[in-house]
């Protein structure tokens, strides 16, 4: 196969927060090099991309492909068929590719779902992005199993939970993903600030992990259970909601990312339907928290805790395939600024999931995991949500630069 030359693009450094002209030349599915000038390659195909302001593929690490964004009661999903979950999520991820997210985290599927979406992805049978699966969640006896009972594997007790993250292996988990405190969407007499796992329990998953070689990220909440969590070493504490300055600075002592979801409490709050037929104490739980959360992510910068982009994609109305409005709610309401905002999508989130010598910049011998969109997102960061053109290992799935300039588009 010949190379491929983007010409007369933008192209972004993440690290230096900067764009310049250059052309990108890929081959095989990898950046081979970045050019100033054009070099003359024989047999390469040019595609213009003038105007095109390009970056790395941008990276989601919390989504639930499996779950239905559009579900209007937490009740809704429980008579799914494996069948039907795995039709939505194949959906579900050519929506989030086609929006410029080349790769995810998926934090929790229905059954065994996830691991064929993700081979088959892998193995060029539909187009999604890259990724990297938790499996089901890991959980002690919870009232959330109840709305969602395929996307849980339960156990009480170290050895219990210890047969729990093993399952999780066995059935291809890249990382554990623990229920770890209390969730906003569990039911009443669970709040978000109970402790979930005793210390035994977290000690025998910390071993497995270990044992395994496999990250652990955590849903955590409460400022205890996170400073527990900091302390086994989980890579990255989810939500974070009512981390307090101690649990901040433990996390970033021991460099624990931040991965805030801010989008779950927008898009379930202006989903006027899903307000409306959700229980109303998780409506009261997110309404009175936000603040709270958003004065979180605040502290987490101040203290220098890493921060990695993540929606929760698939909560209620947490569309997929509008990830990139994450990097819009931390610079509008989390201050942080556009250079920031796409580290923590890009670069930063190659870190957490392990692979930052292969996404997460454009640089020669990363993957050719390249968008493009018409507008510089350093000035206007809602340019991510309109992304023009996708390329992932070096196939491009979306082409929507004006007719007289695209190329066939590959699928
Ligand atoms: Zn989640």
């Amino acid at each position: 196969m010949g190379s491929i030359q983007l010409t007369n693009g933008s192209v972004y450094d993440v690290e230096r927060g900067t764009f310049r002209r250059a052309n990108i030349t890929l081959r095989d599915g990898v950046i081979e090099g970045i050019h100033e000038k054009t070099p003359r390659i024989g047999d390469s195909r040019q595609i213009d991309v003038d105007h095109l302001y390009l970056l790395p593929g941008l990276i989601d690490c919390h989504v639930h492909l499996c779950l239905p964004s559009e579900v209007t009661k937490p009740d809704e999903w429980v008579q799914q068929s494996d069948a039907e979950v795995a039709l939505y999520a194949i959906g579900a991820a050519r929506r989030t590719l086609l929006a410029g997210i080349t790769t995810v985290r998926d934090c929790g599927s229905w059954n065994r779902v996830i691991g064929a979406v993700r081979n088959a992805i892998k193995a060029g049978r539909f187009a999604g992005p890259r990724i990297v699966s938790a499996g089901k969640q890991i959980s002690t006896t919870t009232g959330s199993a109840d709305y969602m009972p395929a996307l849980f594997d339960l156990g009480d007790g170290p050895s219990a939970l210890a047969a729990a993250a093993r399952s999780q292996i066995k059935h291809g988990a890249d990382f554990f993903l623990l229920i770890a405190t209390g969730a906003m969407f569990s039911h009443e007499s669970e709040g978000p600030d109970c402790l979930t796992f005793t210390r035994e329990e977290l000690a025998a998953i910390a071993a497995i992990a270990s044992d395994y070689r496999r990250p652990i990220a955590a849903q955590g909440t409460s400022p205890e259970g996170i400073r527990r969590l900091a302390e086994i070493g989980v890579t990255s504490i989810e939500h974070g909601i009512f981390a307090d300055e101690q649990a901040l600075e433990l996390m970033a002592q021991k460099k624990v990312f931040l991965v805030p979801t801010l989008c779950v409490a927008k898009a379930l709050l202006r989903d006027s339907v899903a307000a409306a037929s959700f229980p109303q104490h998780i409506i009261r739980r997110y309404t009175s928290a936000d603040p709270t959360h958003i004065e979180v992510v605040r502290t987490a910068q101040r203290l220098g805790v890493p921060i990695a982009m993540g929606t929760d994609a698939g909560s209620p109305g947490n569309h997929h395939g509008r990830n990139a409005d994450e990097c819009v709610e931390m610079c509008r309401r989390a201050g942080m600024s556009a250079e920031a905002s796409i580290r923590a999508a890009t670069c930063d989130a190659a870190r957490l999931l392990g692979l930052g010598n292969q996404i997460g910049r454009l640089a020669a011998g990363m993957a050719a995991d390249i968008i493009g969109c018409d507008d510089n997102p350093l000035e206007d960061i809602t340019a991510l949500t309109r992304i023009k053109l996708v390329i992932k290992d070096g196939t491009m799935f979306l082409d929507e630069r004006e007719p007289s300039k695209q190329s066939a588009t590959v699928t």
